[in-house]
């Protein structure tokens, strides 16, 4: 490697994707430097994905509780500490937190602390400190955004939900996305009185719609008011809460707090990129190619900073394939369109593949299996719960195109039928694979009906919802 530059590889951006992408290109031998002005591992693990699902398994809890007595158990004076849920998982948080600076350390990878600016080609600012590099990665992530709504400092994001310090009697969430209902699960599940705004026509918008409907049914059967098609106008700030007003509406809601959940937009601002003549797109997106390099020669950029697959294992991928292509002469690209992926709402939902509409746009002709059952648990936990699984497969072919899940578990059992997707697999291979029983996973190699008449191409739209059918409880 070339002496004639301080670092082979300067990245800016100690998150999942720049750390991934300079401990790879370390472990090639390149001398590498990584700033960051905040905590080095960036927004999934320190106020993201891993604190977010630590407070959904408190969640969680408390539906143990009430699940218990269907198992004999009496649970008397059960009490929840919010203050000591928060404080445990800042534990864990700095935990990995020293991890992460270890991982760094070891991989030889020099922490530079403080924000990174690019002021020339090949050249990084960080604070008065000057560096050269042959190549530049940007990984700086995205941030939350804020609409310009009257009263809109009254609302928090998920940064500050994860460190709040009291739980919430009422909570107003703006945002059917990702992050709305992972919080209303959260918020939900530990006791507020949760209403989900949402301006369009309901949750998760881009998810299948069987899995949609199933979860708003379950979030509005849990006790959670979800209003569709519903914009804020203002926040008026009353007391310690909130007063939220909806725009053409003489609704008034009363809460505690306001989360807005609207979104996030790529950190590119002050880093310099159009003054080197870095091109950005939509959002102020870095453009790159399908090797993360963008027009300036020698600085790249992956994860929500592209604003392509905004997910941390996505960011991941697309940062050790370029350290393989850069650092290790092994040409490698990462397509991250097909990546699975998992809401952790309460109950979560995970999907792989395509929706059924996404399967229709694309002109295929298909059948679609869907199940909707109560598990054998809730025999005896009294819940009235249900599981709902789909399935997407292409008639001519038999590959199965998406699978689709909400229900307990569905992360962990969506991650195995993505090998399967992620391999090719027809629905014949899917119905000669042996079911592990009793469990809710093996309805997806136990689908056989059809359960809604075939849709082709256009007719989708003039063919009712489908309904699912009745619920069943899995056979012990
Ligand atoms: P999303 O894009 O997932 O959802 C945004 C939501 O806000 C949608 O319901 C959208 O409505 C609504 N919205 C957008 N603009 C406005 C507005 N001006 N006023 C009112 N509502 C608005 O964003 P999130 O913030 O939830 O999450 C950001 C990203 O973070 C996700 O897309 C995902 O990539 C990532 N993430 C992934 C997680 C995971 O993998 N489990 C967890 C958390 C985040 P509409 O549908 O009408 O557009």
């Amino acid at each position: 490697m070339s002496e004639q530059f301080d670092f082979d590889l300067f990245t800016i951006g100690a998150g999942s994707g720049g750390v991934a992408g300079s401990r790879r290109a370390a472990s090639y031998g390149a001398r590498v430097g990584i700033a960051e002005d905040s905590r080095v591992g960036g927004t999934c693990v320190i106020r993201g994905c891993v604190p977010k699902k630590l407070l959904v398994y408190g969640a969680h809890v408390a539906e143990e509780i009430e699940e218990a007595a269907g198992f004999g158990w009496t649970i008397k004076d059960a009490t929840f500490s919010w203050p000591s849920l928060i404080a445990a998982k800042d534990r864990e948080i700095n935990r990995l937190n020293r991890i992460y600076l270890g991982m760094l350390e070891s991989a030889g990878v020099e922490l530079v602390e403080g924000r990174g600016r690019i002021i020339a080609p090949h050249t990084v600012q960080i604070d008065d400190r000057i560096v050269t590099a042959r190549n530049i990665l940007v990984a700086t992530g995205s941030r939350a955004v804020l609409p310009p709504v009257p009263g809109i400092e009254y609302a928090i994001t998920s940064n500050e939900a994860l460190d709040l310090p009291a739980l919430p009697k009422r909570i107003v969430i703006v945002g059917g996305g990702y992050i709305g209902v992972e919080f209303a699960g959260i918020f939900s599940g530990l006791g507020s009185e949760v209403t989900i705004i949402t301006r369009g026509d309901g949750l998760l918008r881009g998810f299948d719609p069987d899995v949609r409907e199933h979860l708003t049914g379950e979030y509005v059967q849990s006790g959670m008011k979800v209003f569709s098609g519903a914009e804020v106008g203002r926040i008026e700030k009353v007391g310690a809460g909130v007063r939220v007003h909806l725009q053409n509406s003489a609704t008034v809601l009363e809460a505690d707090e306001i989360l807005y959940a609207v979104g996030r937009v790529p950190n590119t601002d002050g880093l310099g990129l159009a003054e080197v003549g870095v091109r950005l797109g939509a959002r102020n997106a870095i453009t790159v190619d399908e090797w993360s390099q963008t027009n300036v020669a020698g600085i790249y950029a992956v994860g929500d900073a592209t604003n392509r697959n905004n997910l941390t294992p996505v960011a991941i991928a697309e940062a050790r394939a370029f350290a393989e292509t850069v650092f290790n002469d092994n040409p490698t690209q990462f397509d991250g369109s097909r990546a699975p992926t998992a809401v952790f709402s309460t109950p979560p939902v995970a999907m792989v593949g395509l929706t059924e509409p996404q399967a229709v746009e694309q002109r295929h002709v298909i059948d679609v299996y869907l199940s909707r059952f109560r598990p054998l648990k809730h025999a005896l936990s009294g819940s009235q719960r249900c599981i709902a699984m789909k399935l997407v497969v292409d008639r001519a072919s038999d590959v199965v195109l998406g699978a689709h899940m909400v229900g307990a578990d569905a992360a962990e059992i969506i991650q195995g039928i993505a090998i399967a997707i992620e391999a090719g697999a027809t629905k014949r291979q899917f119905d000669r694979t042996v079911g592990i029983h009793p469990s809710s996973a093996e309805e997806f190699v136990t689908m056989r009906e059809r359960a809604v008449p075939v849709r082709v191409e256009d007719e989708r739209a003039n063919v009712a919802a489908p309904s699912m059918p009745g619920s069943s409880v899995v056979a012990a």
